[in-house]
């Protein structure tokens, strides 16, 4: 099972790594050490092309101490130990991938920026662009200004939302737990630990239960892990549960450390068609020239230039159906423009677009990746 978990990394192209509290933070101070050996692993990772997102706990361990004595109890107590603490965790961070000549890139996600499609068209792209840079980027929740019925509270969550809106090809979990077992092993001498799982099921989240053994910070235990699990497997994405406690955490998973490997039978790509297909009731449409036609069934985005009609009201973010000019349905998609808007840039150029609508918006109306075939 080992070298499975080891083979599905190597091939990874994109990996999202979820760094909890305990590992950050120790009696209010950054474990720079460790921090160190993860951005050494981040960077052997990088170099083999993969690219990177950091999704880090651990803003309100590192800002506590400052709030004073005692545990933040209180929803404002923990939002202002977060502030303090979110520049603590990103100076630590920085020093550690300093040292790697490598920039950190701070990302701060509430639930509305992974759950709203206008939302999520802005906060990927933002991501993509700093992948593109050759930065880490580093996602917490923007404890500060999330309410409590509006967050995702605890980061296993938040980094499978994460790697499904980047569509990353696995999740790797740093916890200090390694993997599923049949039973909490902290109270059954008998738990067996699960090295693989095909397909998760309510049997599995019965074995989680919910325990957290250094609940004294962070907030996930095994059954958020899991539902991290269930989200990124929906995904195609695959979610390994390991120890973060070694000085190379990830350098010791490809090594073989003992770790849960929580498969999906989708491709991130086709999980996407599958969501873009089944999912989406469009909302309007928006119909193509010939030229615009061939551009998609070959695989392109479809740019304002090719558009000669729209119909139906729709905002940013809606799904649309893209018609041939005989009303054939070509494809469905997410647009990046809402319908007033595309009839007024329709067969423009794209550098043309600023100038019409008084904002420089995508380059496309509906990007290749939000946008599914209809064969
Ligand atoms: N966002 C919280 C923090 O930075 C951590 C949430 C969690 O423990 O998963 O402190």
């Amino acid at each position: 099972m080992a070298a499975e978990t080891s083979d599905l990394i190597d091939r990874a192209k994109r990996i999202v790594v979820k760094v909890g509290s305990a590992l950050i933070a120790e009696n209010g101070g950054a474990r720079q050490a460790w921090l160190n050996g993860l951005a050494a692993d981040i960077a052997e990772h990088r170099a083999a092309g993969q690219e990177i997102i950091l999704v880090s706990s651990g803003a309100i361990a590192l800002g506590r101490t400052h709030l004073g004595p005692g545990r933040p109890r209180k929803l404002e107590e923990k939002q202002a130990a977060a502030a303090l603490g979110q520049p603590l965790l990103m100076a630590a961070l920085a020093q550690a991938f300093a040292l790697q000549e490598t920039t950190v890139a701070q990302t701060l996600l509430t639930l509305e920026d992974t759950e709203n499609r206008r939302r999520w068209l802005n906060a990927r792209a933002t991501l993509e662009t700093l992948l593109s840079a050759g930065a880490v980027p580093v996602i917490n929740e923007n404890d500060s200004v999330a309410t409590d019925e509006i967050r995702y509270g605890d980061n296993d969550r938040l980094a499978a939302r994460v790697a499904q809106m980047m569509s990353a090809d696995a999740l790797i979990l740093l916890s200090d737990v390694d993997g599923l077992y049949t039973a909490d092993p902290n109270r059954n001498a008998d738990a067996e630990h699960i090295p693989i799982v095909h397909d998760l099921t309510p049997k599995h989240l019965a074995m989680a239960g919910d325990s957290n053994h250094q609940a004294d910070v962070g907030s996930g235990g095994m059954t958020t892990k899991l539902a991290a699990a269930q989200i990124a497997q929906s995904a195609g994405c695959a979610t390994i549960i390991t120890l973060g406690e070694p000085d190379r955490p990830l350098t010791a998973l490809r090594n073989g450390a003992r770790a849960t490997l929580i498969l999906s039978d989708l491709s991130p790509d086709k999980a996407r068609e599958v969501w873009l297909k089944g999912h989406l009731s469009p909302e309007g449409s928006v119909s193509v020239d010939p030229g615009a036609a061939n551009a998609l069934l070959s695989g392109a985005s479809l740019l304002p230039v090719g558009v000669i009609g729209v119909e139906g009201q729709f905002a940013r973010g809606a799904a649309v159906e893209i018609r041939a000019d005989d009303g054939a349905i070509i494809a469905k998609g997410i647009t990046a423009y809402s319908s007033e808007d595309i009839a007024r840039i329709a067969g423009r150029q794209t550098d043309q677009i600023e100038q019409e609508l008084g904002f420089r918006g995508r380059p496309a109306i509906v990007h290749r990746n939000d946008l599914v075939l209809e064969r």
